[in-house]
């Protein structure tokens, strides 16, 4: 006896275990794919559909054949359920209630065919009539010549779902994506179409047996090779946005395998993606770059979190350009029971940026230093005057001695005196230059731990004088002993440039001068506080003062607040003014982090 349409029904069967199988594992491996879910389970419920239907075919008894046809109606019910969802992923046409509305539908025909004594195929319990295929296959009749009122309904709701797939794909055509709609505007036409010779069959129009499963076969084919198609597409993109984004990206097994390279990788190593493959860092780069990528690789496993560092490499070509500086970023990729796997790798090239950062900073350097000239100009000549005192002191004290020695009898008790006075003398003169000397020097001090009072008493006394010739009345109002990591010079510069500030801005007041100084502690930071009595400055500029090139002297630049809130900032620090509430003036605070 020939078996070739249930013989062709279960390699059809194997065909839609296959897809449900490719599809279900894309969507294991990358969970967000909705669709491949949703394919793999259409996939089986036909596969189930088209094993029932076989086993109907070759029915042996009439139990058996209601069995068999009951399942058979469940899969398509259940494929059913799924599919207008399938076609809103697909087509992005969301119709929420019409999808709920479909789905409800076919489960409601579901349970009928569970509930109902013979299923919805059968009205009642059949007898078992065999039809004969042209080839002389020999094969039990499944034509439904007496049709139930579910029947019906199950054939209206398989219209609907189809008009209603029909009317997404012109959606989806209008907004563009032509190609998917077409692929699948086809499928549905082959489905309609065997939908169709089902329904004539069943009319005895057409003397042969249902061919709906090849619909369904279609429809599965022709779908599956639009996904696959889009999923190489994707995995296309993806690849090559992985070769091209503008860092070095790279993975390596557990045993420090490279397993693949970007094309930045490649080029920026000067390596061949022959050679990488399969090697470790040992076989590529020099020992000691290859020693610092395995032990962060290492530690990135060990740690389960990404680790960094910053270095040199040396790109293995023979030009100037050879030494690069990398953010090496590693991370382990992990399965979902939180096991490692594997290290994927990041590096990106720093090098320009940190050029640019040293300009920067050479720059910055040269304007605080122009900035420290221009106000120590200011000073000079008040320091000139500061200077005389003990110079004079010295030239008066060293006549004396000579005048002592020109004596009979030398006291040298009294020549000692002098001496002393002069060596004393001499280190005053030396301590005022000394201050000037360490302010005006180009050379990047280091930072330490330096005391805050001291350092504001040594600016005070650069310009005592100032303050002297003005009138200034210094009161120090709470000096609280506080140590700051700080450079020292930049931080007399910021307390120098608020001094002045502040002297400019009561110079022309003809009621007392006064000047406020404070240093306390602020949680983990040193105040710093410089209050005059001055001009003021009105409250929509105490912002804008900070700004480079503000100012409104005649002969100012503008710079020297600029100046303090970048040194300060680069402290880790904070400044801002403030208009003092109770009389004339300002208030400048300035923040400094504590030494630890
Ligand atoms: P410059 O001193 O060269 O003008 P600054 O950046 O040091 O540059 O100051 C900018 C402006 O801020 C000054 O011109 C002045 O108008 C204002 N200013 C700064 N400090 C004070 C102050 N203590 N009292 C009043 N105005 C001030």
């Amino acid at each position: 006896m020939t078996t070739i349409l249930v013989n062709a029904l279960y390699a059809m069967s194997g065909i839609c275990a296959y897809a449900m199988i490719h599809h279900g594992l894309i969507f294991i491996h990358q969970r967000t794919s909705r669709i491949n879910m949703l394919f793999a389970v259409m996939c089986f419920m036909v596969m189930a559909y088209i094993l029932a239907k076989a086993r109907a075919y070759s029915a042996e008894t009439a139990m058996e054949l209601v069995t068999m046809r009951r399942w058979e109606i469940s899969a398509a019910c259940i494929f059913f359920v799924i599919f207008p969802w399938f076609v809103a992923l697909y087509t992005s046409i969301h119709k929420l209630k019409l999808q709920f509305g479909l789905s409800a539908f076919f489960g409601l025909i579901f349970s009928a065919n569970l509930f109902l004594p013979y299923g919805i195929q059968f009205v009642e319990f059949p007898h078992i009539t065999y039809f004969d295929l042209p080839w002389g296959e020999y094969l039990v009749d499944l034509r439904v010549l007496q049709r139930s009122f579910w029947h019906n309904m199950l054939w209206l709701g398989v219209f609907i779902t189809i008009a209603y797939s029909y009317y997404a794909c012109r959606l989806q055509y209008q907004r563009g994506c032509q190609k998917k709609a077409l692929m699948l505007a086809c499928a549905l036409s082959l489905f309609f179409g065997m939908c169709l010779f089902n329904i004539a069959v069943n009319l005895e129009l057409i003397n042969f047996v249902h061919l709906s499963e090849f619909g369904f076969m279609s429809l599965l084919l022709l779908l599956m090779i639009d996904l696959t198609s889009e999923s190489s597409r994707m995995s296309q993109q993806m690849h090559e946005v992985f070769d091209h984004l503008p860092a070095a990206v790279f993975l390596k097994d557990l045993q420090g395998h490279y397993l693949l390279t970007n094309l930045y990788f490649d080029n920026f190593f000067h390596l061949n993606k022959a050679d990488i493959i399969g090697k470790t860092d040992f076989d590529l780069f020099p020992r000691e770059q290859a020693k610092v990528y395995q032990a962060k690789g290492l530690q990135a496993l060990e740690t389960g979190h990404e680790v960094e560092v910053e270095i040199e490499v040396n790109r293995m070509i023979d030009s100037d350009d050879r030494l690069r500086i990398i953010k090496l970023l590693q991370f382990p990729l992990q399965n979902a029971y939180g096991t490692s796997y594997a290290v994927c790798g990041i590096c990106i090239d720093l090098t320009e940026s940190r050029r640019n950062d040293k300009a920067i900073h050479k720059l910055r350097q040269q304007l605080w230093h122009f900035d420290r000239l221009s106000r120590m100009g200011a000073i000079t000549a008040s320091l000139a005057h500061e200077l005389c005192q003990p110079l004079s002191a010295i030239l008066s004290n060293s006549q004396a001695g000579l005048r002592f020695m020109a004596k009979d009898k030398v006291n040298l008790e009294e020549i000692r005196a002098v001496l002393q006075d002069i060596v004393n003398d001499d280190k005053r003169a030396g301590a005022i230059i000394h201050g000037l000397h360490a302010m005006l020097q180009h050379k990047e001090m280091p930072i330490d731990d330096i005391d805050l009072v001291k350092t504001f008493e040594e600016v005070i006394g650069l310009m005592r004088n100032e303050l002297v010739k003005l009138d200034i009345n210094v009161n120090r109002e709470s000096m609280e002993q506080l140590k700051v990591r700080a450079n020292k010079t930049q931080v007399q510069q910021v307390i120098l440039n608020l001094l002045m500030n502040a002297m400019d801005a009561m110079s022309e007041q003809t009621t007392q001068r006064t000047l406020n100084i404070g240093i306390v502690r602020a949680e983990d930071n040193a105040l710093v506080s410089i209050h005059d009595n001055g001009v003021g400055i009105a409250e929509d500029m105490l912002e804008k003062v900070f700004d480079g090139f503000y100012t409104t002297k005649p002969k100012g630049m503008g710079v020297g607040l600029e100046v303090c809130r970048s040194i300060v900032e680069l402290h880790g620090g904070k400044i801002w003014a403030k208009i003092n509430p109770s009389g004339r003036g300002v208030i400048f605070y300035f923040t400094l982090p504590l030494t630890l």
